[in-house]
């Protein structure tokens, strides 16, 4: 690989410095002939580079992999992984690489990271390619999570490479550019505690502290300070996913972030009716990963994490069980924190979570009466607004509504705060727009032909996502009848 004197970005390899042995140095296969589809100059500027000079041919070779920066080590990481509930000991990165650490100009560190970048000794029988399809679609699924105020990986481009991937159809090639506070996945940990060299979770712990949950350095106990800090992060992170009905449909080990952030867009989407069995994903085929599963798959996965951690814990193995054990059942209590605390807000309410009755009755009228949940929780604000027409319309038995919306009536008269007010404040978190299927799927069918209209609007109608515009109603509907049910994503990425 060449290196290139284009200073893009100012760039770190502490990682590979200081875990040599998680990763292999790699390069990327590079792109007969690359075209960038799309750039986040926001994100771009945000990082301190110059988007000209990312559009430039130098740029687009970093890109897409064929050249390494100045002051970068590229290397495909290793990880290990419970897909699906069996133990994977070698995953790893087997079609992307991370390039180096952005060190932006607050000082602060983010992975680039290239996915679709070429084979690499973790590649197994994959190609080592991404389609075109699947990569914008990350992009503007993960940029509409930015959006919406939620931790997750973040967009920086998708470069198509001029060259054809093998799928149930032949496809365009792309490669995705991300950028991550980290890539540190349970998955990474999984594999370092299996390593022989006990000094290497060790160092990991070290670095996972420094990168992302520097208070636990000062703790009696770091690595047990560290799990509780992954705890409380995905304890916020899952409540946030289940208050915009978000089904991430892969929740492998080697795809949850040890910073809380969310990761790995493969099958995910967002439903439309409330439907706790809500499944997208074609491989999910024991429902796994339904929407209302993922609370309880999410302790699931920070169990694996405990498990990989126990040596570093304490030499005394029922000690570090103990220690370990302890943080691991406070999750349900902290999930539900989060969630109740979101929850209230989204329905107008601010006093102190305590009986969640309300809120849990809300979601089986949900549920019960086919509600969209976007549009009947953004509808709710009109109702304090004094026009429930909306809410009512959303559900098969409009005359369901009324019993519960008394007793909401009630809790929030006994707040007794402006009604305006309130439901200015209901509009700020329940958003008019989320990456719906059906144009999720238009904008992808049209990118993948080479019409990028559809693709671009629905981006730029998905960074504002509270603030109703005119002219954009026909984001805010549910899909078309015919094409929610049985709708399927597939991993074939
Ligand atoms: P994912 O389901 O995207 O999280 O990927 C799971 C594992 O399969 C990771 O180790 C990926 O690097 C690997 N993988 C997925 N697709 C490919 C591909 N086309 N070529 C090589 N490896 C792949
Ligand atoms: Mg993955």
């Amino acid at each position: 690989m060449s290196v290139t004197s284009t200073s893009l970005f100012r760039f770190d390899d502490s990682f590979v410095r200081e875990l040599p042995e998680l990763s292999m140095p790699w390069k990327g296969a590079g792109a007969a002939d690359p075209t960038l589809l799309v750039l986040n100059e926001a994100l771009a500027l945000e990082l301190g580079a110059d988007p000209a000079a990312l559009r430039a041919p130098d740029g687009l070779d970093v890109l897409v992999g064929r050249v390494a920066p100045e002051g970068t080590t590229p290397v495909a990481m290793g990880y290990a992984g419970h897909q699906f509930g069996g133990f994977s000991p070698r995953l790893g990165d087997g079609r992307a690489l991370l390039v180096g650490e952005i060190v932006d100009p607050a000082g602060v560190r983010h992975d680039l990271h290239l996915k679709g970048s070429g084979r690499t000794p973790f590649a197994r029988g994959g190609d080592g390619r991404a389609a075109v399809g699947p990569m914008l679609r990350e992009h503007l699924v993960s940029e509409a999570m930015h959006a919406l105020g939620i931790p997750t990986t973040r967009s920086l481009a998708v470069v198509a490479t001029g060259e054809q991937v093998q799928r149930e159809t032949v496809l365009p090639g792309a490669v995705l550019a991300r950028v991550a506070a980290s890539h540190l996945r349970v998955g990474t940990f999984q594999y370092a505690s299996r390593l022989e060299d006990r000094s290497i979770l060790r160092r990991l712990i070290d670095h996972a502290v420094t990168r992302h949950h520097p208070h636990a350095a000062e703790a009696e106990n770091p690595a047990l300070a560290l799990f509780e800090a992954v705890v409380e992060a995905q304890a916020a992170l899952v409540a946030q996913w289940m208050l915009v009905g978000f089904v991430h449909g892969v929740m492998n080990t080697d795809n949850v972030a040890i910073s809380g952030e969310t990761i790995d867009y493969g099958p995910c989407a967002f439903m439309d009716a409330h439907d706790p069995g809500t499944v997208f994903s074609s491989i999910d085929e024991g429902a796994r990963y339904a929407y209302g599963n993922q609370p309880h798959i999410a302790q699931w996965n920070l169990a694996r994490l405990a498990e990989a951690l126990l040596p570093a814990v304490d030499d005394d193995q029922p000690t570090a069980i103990s220690g370990l054990t302890r943080v691991l059942e406070t999750f349900p209590v902290r999930y539900a924190e989060h969630w109740s605390r979101g929850m209230r807000a989204k329905v107008g309410l601010q006093g102190a979570p305590g009986d969640d009755a309300l809120l849990d009755d809300l979601l089986t009228l949900m549920y019960e009466q086919g509600a969209d949940h976007t549009a009947f929780l953004r509808s709710l604000a009109a109702a304090v607004r004094g026009d429930d027409t909306a809410s009512r319309s959303l559900l098969t038995d409009p005359a369901a509504f009324d019993a519960w919306a008394t007793r909401w009536r009630a809790d929030l008269a006994a707040e007794g705060r402006d009604p305006a007010a309130v439901a200015d404040g209901m509009d700020a978190v329940n958003p008019v727009y989320v990456p719906r299927n059906h144009l999720v799927e238009e904008a992808l069918a049209a990118a993948t032909v080479g019409d990028l209209g559809p693709f671009g609007r629905l981006l730029d109608v998905l960074a504002r996502p509270f603030e109703a515009r005119s002219g954009l109603e026909a984001y805010a509907l549910p899909a078309p009848s015919g094409f929610g049910p049985g709708y399927r994503t597939f991993c074939g990425t």
